[in-house]
């Protein structure tokens, strides 16, 4: 193996420590505290353990978690009247409605309910359109840690050729649309780009946020490129007799060619969630009018 690990787990931990401090200066001299509201209708499994991790984080940050679990029944009239609400309290900075959400509830229909300025996922259009016309936004998380990996490895990434594999709303596009925004050269690929070994092949920087295990190998990479593996992809692991993560890039034959690679688990995972607190600071200085670093 020639590639070094980027241990998004340590940088995450660094990122919640840097909010955590900004967190305490925003309590002593102005008396705020930043509030993150999390929605979770029903029970999907996967879905409650990112918000009990959401919420300790949030609390350890110093910041308020105002929690509301609804049942998967809840009609969506419901739903958007607590959006409603939670747009208007003022100890509310942030607002996150954890998706998926149950088949009778529109998404696009809840997301645009959400005051764009407490939008701490940045999937509203309003935070899609600022992004895109390079206006201050609230970002998404997963892209956004990506980004800060990749400007921790390589400095500058002002004509890099990079190339995003997965054009999805929350991960591919706003990726793209960062990597643009620091004047990297972007090429976004997906299931019907042809010949996408070749396209990669021209990367320096790989993004792939596919949900395919391994699917992306090494001899797809050029020497020395650094590889961000967004994939969470749960596979069966006969050897150890039950499952275990893989991303979507085959970590081993990948880091025998690339600069850096991100691990699944302990890259670009632990990078969410400490974004979505940095979204949440974000969001309370604006609301604030004080300044806010991105
Ligand atoms: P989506 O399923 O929404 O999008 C997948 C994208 O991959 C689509 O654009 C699709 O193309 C493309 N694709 C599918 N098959 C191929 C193929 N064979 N070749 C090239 N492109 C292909 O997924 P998400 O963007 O939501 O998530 C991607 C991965 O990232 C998943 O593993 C998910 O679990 C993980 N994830 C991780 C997060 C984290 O915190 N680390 C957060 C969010 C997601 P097309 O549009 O043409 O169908």
């Amino acid at each position: 193996m020639t590639a070094e690990i980027i241990d998004g787990k340590a940088f995450a931990a660094r990122l919640r420590g840097e909010v955590a401090e900004q967190v305490a200066v925003l309590k002593r001299d102005h008396g705020i505290t930043p509030g993150l509201a999390v929605v979770l209708v029903g029970e999907d499994p996967a879905s409650q353990v990112y918000v009990r991790n959401k919420h300790k984080q949030t609390l350890e940050a110093g910041m308020e978690s105002f929690e509301h679990r609804l049942p998967a029944e809840t009609p969506e009239a419901e739903l958007l009247d607590l959006v409603g609400r939670l747009n208007a309290d003022p100890a509310v900075h942030g607002i996150l409605v954890q998706l998926p959400l149950p088949d009778h509830i529109d998404a696009e229909k809840v997301i645009a309910a959400i005051d764009p300025d407490k939008d701490v996922d940045g999937f509203h259009v309003s935070n899609v359109g600022r992004l895109a016309t390079g206006q201050a936004a609230l970002v998404p998380c997963t892209p956004l840690g990506c980004l800060m990996l990749l400007r921790d490895r390589l400095g500058s990434l002002s004509g890099r050729e990079a190339v995003v594999i997965g054009r999805s709303n929350i991960v591919g596009k706003p990726m793209a649309q960062l990597l643009l925004r620091d004047s990297a050269t972007v090429t976004i690929a997906h299931s019907r780009t042809r010949d996408i070994e070749a396209v990669v092949r021209r990367a320096e920087i790989v993004i792939a946020a596919v949900g395919r295990p391994r699917m992306v190998t090494g001899d797809w990479l050029r020497p020395g490129a650094t590889v961000i593996d967004v994939g969470i992809n749960r596979i069966e692991d006969p050897e150890a007799g039950k499952t275990r993560l893989v991303g979507d890039c085959d970590f081993e034959s990948c880091a025998a060619v690339a600069g850096a690679i991100t691990p699944v688990p302990g890259g670009v995972g632990p990078m969410t969630i400490a974004c979505l607190l940095a979204n949440t600071l974000t969001a309370t200085c604006r609301a604030a009018g004080l300044p806010a670093a991105e």
